[in-house]
């Protein structure tokens, strides 16, 4: 082979492979981009009304769709992922020609669609969706059973997409400013979905039907369906916006451990309205749900399959032993609410934002019971789970999600942000105030790392860019010389400038560095080491 072809290619492979790792479909983009066909109307209400038939796992069903024109447009485009079919759509009673094309139904609009106008449409849809393999992780539906052989049915789709089992409009974009859920089920089973329950109806089929309601902004991944012999209590959390509702829902066999387990509930929203402000749904409230599998942060219905034990499923995933002393699922999954549920992103490539800050909760969590070094502690302790395998951001508008990496490392770059401001009641106003800022809205990374500018008063870019979008972690290089040190950041992305603290020796009074990608020195005695401070998640090298 020519040698020049070979250097070419060997230069050109890995990116080939690169490119191959992430191969995108007409689905892919149909799901994870703002269509023409969405982008001209606005959600304004869903109306999801189900049929849950355990005996041939089947659903059967319709969503009414309630949306705002907001520009000229006559095809509207509705989600359904198979094996789910749509059976006809109608406007003002009207059936509708749609067109399928994959996951995704475009429907032909006669009436004009005037904008400043509210319209809806009625979707009507059956079928037996596609059962969970992995849930919550690889999600759909969960038909399983509790010891006394009772139907043990719940719905994950995070990721995957609310489209798994009713007909929406999947991006995460846009939510609906209210919704209803309205269930039927076998009448010896009971169903849990978000909201407040309004009426339960005995059907003349030995069904019942649950009718739920939410009045808030809702994502499409929070909506869910928790079916079965569930035992129910409940208690008032008086908090920041006054009496909040707690509701608990579990197993009749699980109820004396849940209702011992369950008391964390109350501790985990002491914390987290400190740090983050009022809960976001008080008119909603908060729930707690038992779920045949480890968890997700449904709104105002987290779900719950821990088994009852502190920990996660009985570990401590930052290995100091802090995460033993809570419920991971209860704490985490509760602090979604926050972020997640109030704020949301718009595409999953910035799913960061949910998951950095609920890593970064769990330390806030620890802290305001333990202090301020056991936190410390908890979010290093979680490094030990960062692989740097790839950018934390995903890719935009294929329904793209980045590395897990979101969690422990976001954690720790946030935990990072804050050895930056340096002032810890700065720090909670700003976590206070993006809630605050954003509160029931989705949003981009963008937006987020502005605010973050904007409040600290300290230039953040180059910090996200390179813990979220580069896979490389900052290395402060030093060398003695005569008198002291030289040293600068080295392996980070351009205009990496962040301040670090440091001492000389190994222990000692820590002062502020302000190094650059160029050499400074630094005046110090008889020393031949720098010791950063652990809480920068940076590493250091002594060149020689
Ligand atoms: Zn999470």
């Amino acid at each position: 082979m020519n040698r020049l072809l070979l250097f070419v290619l060997l230069l050109v492979l890995p990116v080939l492979a690169q490119a191959q790792k992430y191969e995108f479909t007409h689905d892919d983009t149909l799901r994870g981009s703002i269509t023409p066909e969405r982008a001209w109307w606005d959600l304004a209400f869903y109306h999801l009304t189900v049929r849950v038939q355990p005996t041939d796992s089947t659903l059967s069903g319709s969503t009414l769709i309630r949306y705002r024109v907001l520009k000229p447009g006559q095809t509207l485009q509705v989600d359904l992922q198979r094996p789910l079919r749509v059976l006809r759509v109608e406007q003002d009673g009207k059936s509708l020609a749609v067109r399928q094309d994959g996951n995704a139904y475009f429907v032909t609009l006669t009436k004009p669609q005037k904008p400043g106008q509210t319209e809806a449409v009625t979707v009507h849809y059956a079928g037996k969706p596609r059962v969970a393999k992995r849930p919550p992780w690889d999600g759909g539906l969960v038909w399983s059973r509790d010891k006394s052989g009772n139907w043990f049915i719940a719905t994950a789709c995070q990721g995957l997409g609310a489209s798994a089992w009713w007909p929406c409009k999947d991006h995460m974009y846009d939510e609906p400013d209210s919704m209803a859920i309205s269930v039927t089920v076998p009448e010896d089973l009971m169903d849990v979905s978000n909201g407040r329950l309004r009426r339960v109806t005995t059907n003349s089929d030995h069904t019942r039907t649950f009718d739920w309601y939410v009045v808030n902004p809702i994502n499409n991944y929070g909506v869910n369906l928790n079916i079965g012999r569930y035992d129910h209590w409940s208690e008032e959390y008086n908090g920041e916006k006054g009496p909040l509702s707690l509701n608990y829902y579990a197993l009749s066999d699980h109820v004396d451990s849940a209702r011992t387990q369950f008391k964390q509930v109350p501790k985990m929203l002491k914390a987290f309205e400190y740090w983050f402000g009022p809960y976001p749904f008080y008119e909603d409230g908060y729930k707690l749900v038992e779920t045949p599998y480890l968890g997700m942060e449904h709104q105002s219905s987290v779900t719950y399959g821990n088994h009852f034990q502190n920990g996660y499923l009985g570990r401590d995933l930052s290995h100091t032993g802090w995460g033993l002393l809570w419920d991971f699922i209860i704490v985490h999954e509760s602090g979604h609410e926050w972020f997640a549920n109030n704020i949301t992103y718009k595409d999953v490539a910035d799913m960061w934002i949910h998951e950095s800050f609920t890593n970064y909760s769990e330390n806030l969590f620890t802290e305001y019971y333990y202090g301020k070094e056991a936190g410390a502690q908890y979010v290093i302790g979680c490094r030990a789970n960062i692989r740097n395998d790839q950018p934390i951001i995903g890719i935009y508008n294929v329904n793209h999600s980045g590395s897990s990496d979101m969690y422990y490392k976001g954690g720790n770059m946030l935990h990072t942000i804050r050895q930056l401001v340096g002032n810890d009641s700065t720090w909670r106003q700003v976590l206070r105030g993006l809630n605050k800022t954003f509160y029931h809205q989705t949003v981009t990374t963008n937006q987020i790392e502005q605010y973050m500018s904007q409040q600290t008063g300290l230039a953040l870019k180059p910090v996200f860019d390179q813990y979220l979008r580069s896979t490389k972690i900052p290395v402060l290089e030093y060398r003695p010389v005569a008198n002291g040190f030289q040293y600068r950041w080295t392996n980070c992305v351009a205009g990496f400038a962040m301040p670090v603290r440091v001492c000389t020796g190994e222990s000692g009074p820590y002062y502020e560095l302000k190094p650059t990608a160029q050499w400074k020195t630094l005046a110090a005695k008889n020393e031949t080491t720098l010791t950063i401070d652990a809480n920068y998640y940076v590493l250091s090298k002594r060149a020689e």
